[in-house]
């Protein structure tokens, strides 16, 4: 039994459409998340078996499930789109975890909403399983994101460029609430909504704010941190979408994401992103861009005068240095710096510039630091060793800097190669490869011989150029 308790669905009106699941014809679980369904305090046999995977389908509504698409807007690739919301995934209410901590359990791509336009409210395989792996190892690795419970597939098509095998996956957050949601209320001038928003949020996520500034500078102080997790690990979101940026502060929206071999800062992946508005060293600049989209909506609620605007842009300004501080902890943290002094940011720049000029490969540079490997990544090691002789003489002591090193620098990431060998067994009905990743991934610490190949940068003709977006 899942006990639900719907807060967001008990907000009045106009924040989001009752909309059930479509039922899909044959489901069967391909992946069930058992540590996290024991966080949640469910009952993972129970979730394995056949009851509990129609419910993963969409096919039956546990009881207590409040089915809901909810209402959003956004800013994408820079222009207003006044109407978005939940097109291809329903939430099915929230549940409160034996520690008290409260999720959504939301099931994306369960079918047509009302918010679907023209597209089919279908997710297939791919990115169903790019997103699980993805997201898991993200929060095994100590970055803000949602989750995934469990990944089924449907026995139906999807018709994309061809046709795909359709899934659905599971997604757990602490909430599903986006910069976008409080731009839809904001673009209609609806303060009324807009401030129920803001308290609903306030009291779920934020509890000691004092209200809509406090609100703003927490969420600013959020994404500073996470934005700065993702570019430790070289993690390239691809679709900054205000839609897809969480005020909760969790990576939300694995879409057309990927991570960095090879070390180039401006690096972009997504078929979409033509001018590389979400390139890997543009990500803290859109997130101040998006923040500031999310302080204009919370104006209203500061006063709606000259001094609420300074104040607003106040705040958003506070994201650089909140961000450098989190940057310079977590690259320090790579180079084993527990306790970083200002100079160490030149140390950390030295050796990026010295990567980017050989697209170095980005984990490997790092994690080969502790064990003299890392030269090997570059075509001029010689620079490279004149850059280690100054860290050594930083760090002085290497086996106290290894320590440090082995909890920030990751042995492996979900590389794309990876992932799209796993989604092309996935779609001949072999999923050995997606466990064997998925398995590797939530212990990014652990070195382990059979491990080993997912060490590896890809071969020339194993790259991935290019992602595509989830759809
Ligand atoms: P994204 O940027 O991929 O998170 O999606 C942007 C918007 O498109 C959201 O409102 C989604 O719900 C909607 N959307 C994406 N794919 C589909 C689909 N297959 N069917 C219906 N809506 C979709
Ligand atoms: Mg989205």
């Amino acid at each position: 039994m899942i006990r639900f308790d719907n807060s967001y669905a008990r907000l009045p009106e106009g924040f989001f459409t009752r909309t059930r699941p479509t039922p899909v014809r044959d489901p069967k679980l391909v992946a069930l998340n058992r540590p996290l369904a024991e966080r949640l305090g469910f009952d993972a046999v129970w979730l394995a078996g056949p009851e509990g995977v129609a419910m993963l389908a969409g096919n039956t509504l546990p009881e207590g499930a409040e089915p809901i698409a909810q209402a959003y807007a956004g800013h994408q690739f820079g222009g207003f789109v006044p109407q978005l919301g939940d097109g291809r995934a329903v939430l099915l209410g929230e549940v409160v975890a034996p520690d008290g901590a409260r999720f959504d359990i939301q099931l994306k791509g369960a079918g047509p909403t009302p918010f679907s336009r023209r597209g089919d409210g279908r997710a297939w395989l791919g990115p169903v399983l790019r997103e699980y792996l993805v997201s898991e190892f993200m929060a095994a690795f100590g970055i803000p994101t949602t989750r995934a419970l469990a990944a089924v597939t449907t026995g139906e098509t999807v018709i994309r460029e061809t046709l795909l095998p359709g899934a659905v996956l599971t997604r757990v957050a602490a909430s599903h609430i986006r910069v976008g949601t409080f731009e839809f209320y904001a673009a209609r001038g609806d303060r009324q909504r807009l401030q129920l928003l803001a308290d609903h949020v306030i009291a779920r996520h934020y509890p000691d704010a004092s209200g809509a500034a406090d609100l703003l500078q927490r969420v600013v102080e959020r994404q500073a941190a996470t934005i700065a997790g993702w570019m430790a690990l070289g993690f390239i979101h691809g679709v900054m979408n205000t839609d897809n940026m969480s005020v909760s502060g969790e990576t939300i929206d694995y879409g057309p994401c990927a991570f960095m071999d090879g070390y180039r800062p401006d690096k972009v992946f997504s078929s979409i992103d033509a001018h590389g508005r979400y390139a890997w060293n543009e990500q803290p600049n859109i997130a101040v861009w998006n923040l500031a989209q999310f302080a204009s909506c919370l104006v209203p609620l500061m006063g709606n005068d000259d001094a609420a605007v300074a104040e607003a842009t106040r705040i958003v300004h506070s994201f650089p240095e909140l961000y450098q501080a989190e940057w310079l902890r977590r690259f320090a943290a790579k180079l084993g710096i527990a306790a970083p002094r200002p100079e160490d940011r030149a140390l950390i720049e030295r050796l990026l510039t010295l990567m980017a000029a050989d697209e170095a490969d980005f984990t490997r540079s790092f994690a080969g630091l502790a064990d003299g490997r890392a030269r090997d990544e570059f075509k001029a090691p010689e620079q490279f060793d004149a850059w280690a002789e100054g860290w050594q003489a930083r760090i002085r002591d290497l086996s106290d800097a290894a320590q440090v090193m082995a909890r920030a620098n990751p042995c492996r990431i979900p590389r794309n190669h990876r992932i799209e060998e796993v989604i092309a067994a996935g779609r001949e009905g072999d999923y050995a490869p997606f466990h064997a990743l998925d398995a590797a991934l939530r212990a990014p610490f652990e070195d382990r011989p059979e491990w080993e190949g997912y060490a590896l940068a890809p071969q020339p003709d194993e790259i991935v150029r290019r992602t595509f977006c989830g759809t």
